[in-house]
Formats: structure tokens, sequence, C-alpha cells
């Protein structure tokens, strides 16, 4: 049987059928194919073939090609309910049609009303075969190329025939983005590709986007660290995987998102559950820190109208005359501030001008136009499913993305209604702003000068304006809840944006002592960045090394500058990612070799090859995993690929000076592991002359490993907790998974017992024990970890100043009693309530980076 291309049978948006609000269609029982959002109101034959099947209600029909391929088009979800209601059938059972004859007429407006959903899947029914190409992601019109079914014996071929040219067009990338792809990188990605011919679309986690779609960039869900594959077709298609590499691979600016004093860490950082209290004077009101700082001042309440629209349209072609006229106006205003603004705020600017670019916004406000509803009505109504979309992804730092659409909703619905943008409140100087939602435009539109702080009642921690915040070293507190709208102009506040309350009315003895704080605060942010080239010690004198994590020779450099005392981790997959075949032997010891240099003698940790799991390769295929987390992983595939695990191997012991480097091994469960790969560094080591030995440790990152913990320090020369994995598989939580990332903690109890399992262990054979997942640099963590018995923490170099200054104030006694009070907690957050409180209040440390 030979291909067959079907055409599109609809105008409007293609998107993945995982996206389709019914599990037979989503899961693809029924068949494999792609989902159209509607623009028009006929279905169009994709191909010529038979109609065999039309039932009577006409919400779906079946084409039969000659071939015996048969095509499935169902005409949006649950409306087979309708009865026939707004279907008419242009066709009839059995009629031979050809490509483009109109097969059912619908009523658009009815179905949007009654339907579950206008998804309309159109699938390839049974055949042996595949998909080889569909177009998803992007606005398709009728008649154009929407998908291509192959035959399976073709596929095959097809497949080998194009390896050469579908290398050149894909591409697998880590990104580096700290906080993934929210709206600026979004809108970086879609600037970078603007000039090119090719077709670009982002891949990962089952989902894909447009690559010149900024809302379905951030719909994707993409955070830092994470893996996402680029696919390009068209004439400059590996020019433009380049260009879209370049933005996500670029680590993200430092003053914009990557201060260690607003970023978040690795766990939630709501320091109490909201508890709106009443607002006696005196009142407390508690909610997460976005812009760590502390300020006193008084109220400037901010007070926001919303802009009234009517939902009837006038007429198709004047509400997108409208919607145009009023967009046009935003873009223009946008793009005059932007020639006056910089940094992060002129970052803002250039998002929000890209999505008022976006496809995808444009296409569904059109829709709702077509469907009779006014330019207003229309924009708000895209903008809000996309927000929908956004909040839908269970990730908070892409649901917080959406105050950036809100925004714009707002701006574009004041220009339609003929309206300019309020003028921005005029601020009594030392002003804390109390509002319930601030939006960046509003933000970039005060006196900074005059804003000593901000307390809102919604938004997020690493929402537009929190990050605005901390780059102008605004203290902001937000998610403060519904009491903040209690507050009343002009009153005495106290914010505490590092233990994450506000303190309304608190007097005249109070207001004098948070005045004398925020001083000795100036003094411990001066004396933190002085300190971070002297080796740390905790108050007491008891040492504890800070080390970083690192990935690259750039992120050595960085480790340096940070005063690092060497490096805790580095993982060596990251060297054989974001290339087309693995790194030679020589190639690895000349990389490891320049980053040991860099360390100028410090230690260097040199784990192996850590991939698998979330971690593929493209050009070391794994068998296909149905659970690939708990399968070839770590040291797991070090062991299944011996010749690669050799040439690593041999990589590090030629690195000199010979003591510098140690070897540490991913994924270990058993002992058995690790005499193996000790054996295989016994032979590496004469093939490449080497005499000395070298330490080799292992991660403890699963709990077998950790239960064992006793058996292994026996042979491994040293340990380091993985405590990214160790929570992962403690609590059966996939690290990757949005919906559980904020219960994934690994301040559990359950983890922390078997850290102290594992520290102990190592303890009683005299076995170092150092910690190098997310929780070393996690200021509520690390005073616990050392309590547990850890007495080095690796983490990234941007965190290691305000590593190193809390633990300069934390005497050892402390943290072992924080650690034995974390361990008999019932939960995360109850161990993360035990966190030390800021100096100056109960004389207890500041967290990191305070
Ligand atoms: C960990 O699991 O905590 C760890 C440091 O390893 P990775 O994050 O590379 O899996
Ligand atoms: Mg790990």
């Amino acid at each position: 049987m030979s291909a067959l291309v079907l055409v599109s049978p609809l105008a409007g948006w293609s998107t993945p059928l995982e996206e389709v609000p019914d599990t037979v269609f989503a899961g693809r029982m029924l068949g494999d194919g792609v989902a159209i959002d509607p623009l028009g109101s006929t279905l169009y034959a994709p191909c010529d073939g038979d109609v065999v099947l039309l039932p009577e209600t006409r919400h779906a029909v079946t084409l039969r090609t000659a071939r015996g391929l048969e095509v499935l088009m169902h005409l949006g979800i649950d409306t087979v309910g309708l009865g026939g209601e707004g279907f008419e059938a242009l066709v009839a059972l059995g009629q031979p049609v050809r490509t483009g004859d109109a097969l059912i007429r619908f009523d658009l407006d009815l179905l949007a009303r009654r339907a579950r959903s206008l998804l309309t899947p159109i699938l390839v029914v049974g055949g042996e075969g595949t998909l080889a190409r569909r177009v998803q992601g992007c606005a398709v019109t009728v008649g154009e190329v929407l998908m291509e079914w192959v035959p399976a014996g073709a596929a095959a071929d097809r497949a080998a025939a194009r390896t050469g040219a579908r290398e050149a067009r894909s591409r697998t990338v880590r990104v580096a983005l700290e906080h993934g792809i929210h709206a600026r990188p979004a809108a970086q990605l879609a600037a970078a590709i603007a000039g090119f011919e090719a077709e670009v679309s982002l891949h990962a986690a089952g989902r894909q986007a447009n690559a010149r779609s900024v809302v379905a960039l951030m719909t994707l869900g993409v955070r830092g660290g994470g893996q996402v594959e680029i696919r390009a077709a068209g004439p400059d298609a590996p020019a433009a995987i380049e260009a879209i590499e370049a933005v996500l691979s670029a680590a993200a600016p430092a003053a914009a998102s990557n201060t260690p004093s607003s970023a978040p860490t690795s766990a939630p950082v709501r320091v109490a559950p909201v508890q709106p209290e009443p607002l006696r004077p005196g009142a407390v009101l508690r909610g997460v820190v976005g812009s760590r700082g502390f300020a006193v001042g008084r109220a400037a309440v901010l007070r926001v109208r919303e802009v009234a629209l009517e939902e009837a349209g006038g007429g198709c072609e004047h509400e997108t005359r409208e919607l145009d006229r009023a967009q046009a106006l935003v873009r223009g205003a946008l793009e005059q501030a932007r020639s006056d603004a910089a940094g992060p705020a002129a970052e803002v600017i250039e998002a929000h001008l890209a999505l008022l670019a976006d496809p995808h916004l444009q296409t569904r406000a059109l829709s709702w136009i077509g469907r009779g509803k006014s330019a207003g009505y229309a924009w708000r109504a895209a903008i809000r499913e996309s927000v929908a979309a956004l909040r839908a992804l269970g990730d908070a730092r892409m649901a917080e993305r959406a105050d950036d659409l809100t925004d714009l909703e707002r701006q574009v619905l004041l220009a339609l209604a003929g309206e300019q943008a309020p003028a921005s409140p005029a601020l009594p100087c030392g002003a804390i702003l109390i509002a319930r939602e601030l939006l960046p435009s509003q933000l970039v539109g005060l006196d900074a000068e005059r804003l000593a702080g901000i307390c809102l009642a919604a938004g997020g921690a690493t929402s537009h304006v929190s990050i605005l915040a901390a780059a102008a070293g605004i203290p902001a507190l937000v998610a403060l809840g519904p009491a903040v709208a209690e507050i009343v102009e002009d009153t005495a506040l106290i914010l505490d944006a590092e233990a994450g309350e506000l303190h309304v009315d608190p007097g005249e003895r109070r207001v004098e002592a948070a005045r004398a704080r925020m001083m000795r605060n100036a003094e411990r942010r001066a004396r933190e960045r002085q300190a971070a080239q002297r080796e740390c010690r905790m108050a007491d004198g008891t040492r504890i090394e800070v080390l970083a994590n690192i990935g690259s020779l750039a992120d050595a450099e960085a480790a340096m500058r940070n005063g690092a005392e060497g490096c805790g981790l580095l993982r060596t997959e990251f060297l054989f990612l974001e290339r087309r075949q693995a790194p030679s032997e020589t190639e690895q010891r000349d990389e490891y070799q320049r980053i040991a240099r860099v360390l100028a003698g410090k230690p260097l940790t040199i784990r192996t090859l850590d991939i698998g799991g979330d971690k593929p390769i493209d050009y070391l295929p794994l068998p296909q995993e149905e659970n690939p987390a708990l399968g070839l992983r770590g040291v797991r595939t070090s062991l299944w690929r011996e010749d690669l695990l050799d040439e690593q191997l041999r990589a590090v012991l030629a690195v000199e000076p010979a003591g510098q480097c140690r070897i540490l091994l991913p994924m270990i469960t058993d002992v058995v592991e690790l005499r193996a790969v000790r054996a295989r560094i016994v032979a590496a080591s004469r093939l490449v002359g080497r005499t000395a030995p070298i330490e080799l440790g292992v991660m403890i990152e699963t709990p077998a490993s950790a239960l064992i913990a006793e058996v292994l320090a026996r042979e491994a020369e040293f340990f380091s907790i993985g405590t990214n994995d160790l929570a992962q598989y403690t609590l059966a939580m996939d690290r990757g998974h949005p919906q559980l990332a904020a219960r994934l903690d690994g301040l559990h109890p359950a983890v922390l017992s078997l850290i102290a399992r594992t520290a102990e262990a190592a303890h009683g054979h005299g076995r170092g024990v150092a910690v190098c997942g997310g929780l070393a640099a996690d200021p509520a963590a690390a005073p616990i970890l050392i309590g547990l018995g850890v007495r080095e923490l690796s983490c990234v170099p941007a965190a290691i100043p305000g590593v190193k200054a809390l633990i300069g104030e934390l005497t050892l006694e402390q943290c072992k009693r924080w650690a034995r009070e974390a361990l008999v907690q019932e939960s995360a957050e109850a161990v993360r309530r035990l966190s030390p409180a800021p100096a100056g209040k109960t004389g207890e440390p500041a967290p990191a980076g305070a």
C-alpha cells in the first residue's frame, strides 16, 4: 500500500490529539491524527473515498479510500447528544467523494454554545502504518496538507533513507533558563526565528508548540533544566534550530531572574498558609515572599476599575477593524515605552509586544468575533482561554505568567474603550503599595524611588511583578489573601519579606525596632558579598564545605567567582547533550582537565554519566522503556554500556594533578554495582599507567542506597546525597510532574530520616557525606541537613554566597536541635515552619540571601 496525504477538511487551529477532552480520542483508541478547532462551518473531504459511515445525527463522517484506509472526522466533542440539530449532511451514505468536496455543514455558533468542546478529531482508523507527518500547533486552511500516512514497511524505509536529513532538523536540548520557557524567553524564541522560513516547533512531554507562538510555547510548561526537542522543516531548518538553541541554552540574566535572593528555592516558598486575621492594630498577615527584603512605611492603596464591555458585536468586519485599531494603539504605546526602558522592564515590554502579535491569540480572538462577539469580548475570551491553559499546567511558575496576558487584556480593552491607561497614582515617600493584584505595566509606571514595598492579595513568587520588584530592590509579599483589602490608606506597616509577614499598624516601638533591623540587614548583605571567598565555618568553628554543582567550563568559572570551595558534582551528561555524537575520550579528558585547571587545585567531583530517565541522549539510543525513571539510568546504563564507562574512566584518570578528581556514581542501589565499577577503574588505571588511587563515592538517591548505607559505607569513600531523586523515589512522585511539583519536597520527614540514616552510616565508617541535590541551597533545609550530619553542601554557583553566609551564623547545636525536631514533624510543610527566623527578631539567622 502506498502513502496517503490528507489535506485539512476545516479551517481552524490544528492541535495534538492529547488536547481533546475525551480519553477515547486523546488516548488514540480509535486511531491517530490531529484535532482541529474550527473557524469555518463546513467540513470538506480530506482525500478521495467513499462515505462509509454517516450516522443519523450527522455529527461525524467516515470515508474509506480506494486502498481500504478509513478516515474518521468527528465534529466537536459530545455532539451526538445534539441529535442532529445544527448539522446538515451534504453527501449521502455510500457516495464517492473527491478531495475538497463539502461533506457536512454545521452551525458553529450552536456548537460553541452546546458542545463540550469544538475540537474536531481527524483520525486515520486501522491500517498497518503510521503518520509520518502531521501539521499541528498552528492555523490551517481548507485544502492544505494536514497529515501523511505511510504503510508500515514504507515508514521504516523512509526513516532509514531520511536519517541524515532528520538529524539535521531535530535536536534535543536542555533548557538552561532557570524559570523555564516563560513569557520573556518565549518571546525571545519567537523573535529568534522571525526571519527564518522553516517551520519550527518545540516538543516536550508529549506536547508540541509552534515556535512562533509565545502563548503556545508557554503552555508547553517546560521548566528550567528540562529537555525540549526542537524540530524544523524548511530550507533554513538547521540555522533556525541553532537560533532556538542559542536562546534555550543561554542562562537567564542574573538581575532579572537568576538572582538567588529573588528566585524561589527548589521547594515552595510559602512561609505559612494564608490565614486572614482580623485587622486590629498589630495584626499580622502572612504571604509568599515575592522579592526578599524588609521595609517600614505607610500604606498606599491601589484600586483598579474593571473595563466595561459589550458582549454582542456589530458585525465581523467592524469588530475586526476595532480590534486592529486598539492593538495598533497598544503596540504604539509599548514601542514608545520600550525606548525609555532598560533591564527587566524593557524585557517585560518586549514580552508584551510579542504576545500582542501572537498568532494563537489572534486566531482565537477572530474566532470569537466570527461567532458574533464584540472585539473586546473576543480579546478577553482569547486571553482568558490562554490564561486558563497556563494555569491548568499546574506549574506555579507558568501560571504566574498569566499576569502578562491579563495585563495585555486590560491594555487592549482600555484602548478599545477609548480610555488612556489610568495615570499612576502619586505615591508619598516610603509608600508600601497595597493592591489586590499588580500588573507589570502598573508597576513599571510607579515611582520606584518612593516605593518602599509591595503587598498583594494575589500573585506568585515568580510572577513578573515579583521579578521586577526584586530587580528594583523593592521587597514584595504576594498571595497575602483578601484581608489585604481591609488595610486603609496611610496605615503604618512593617513589611517583612524574609519571614513572609506584613505587620499592620504595629505601634511606635516595633516600627523603631524594624528600622534598626533594616540597618542591620544592609550591613549583613555587604558582609555576605565580601565573605564569599573565605572558607566556610559555622559560628562555633565547625567546618562546612560549600561546593558547586556544575555542568560546563562556564559553570566552573561562575563557581570560582562565587566562592565555591570546589566542585561537588560535575554532571558529565551535560557534556554529552547538545551534540551529534559522544565526545571522544580525548575530548572528555581535555574538558575535565580544563575544568580542573579553573578550579585551581580545589576538589573536582566527576559523576559518571547519568543518562536515561529524564535525560535521554539521541545518539545513544536506549531500549524503549515503559517507565524510564525506573529503568536503565545512571550506573545501570554505564554497566550496560561498559565501553562508554571505560572511556569515561580513562579520561578522568588521566586528569592532573592525580589527587584533584574523585569519581561519583549515580543511581546506586547495591554494593555489587560499586564493586563492578571499581574493578573497571583498576583496569582503566592500568591502561593509562596511573598508580595513584582515586576516591570513589556513591550518590545516595534511591531509598535502597539510603537503607543499605551502612553496607555501602564500608566500600565507598564518600557519599553524596541527591535529594532531587531521593525525594522522587521516596515519595513516588515524578520529579517532572507538573501537578505534584509543589508537593515534591525533600524536607518530607521520610526523606529526612533516610538522610539521617545515611549520615550516621557515613560517620560510622569515617566517610564524608555531602548533599548535592536542590535541598543544599534551600535556606530552610541547609541547617537541618547540617544538623543531620551533612558536612558538605554542593549547590548552583549563584547560591553559594548566601548559603555560606547562612551557615556562618549557625551553630552545630542549633542545627542538631532543628534536625531532631524536623524528624518528628508530620509533613514537609511542618518542617518548613521550623525554619530559622530572621536575625534581629529572635536572634536566629536570616535565610540565605536575605
Ligand atoms: C539529585 O538527584 O539530587 C541529583 C543531584 O542528581 P540529578 O539532579 O542530576 O539527577
Ligand atoms: Mg539524581
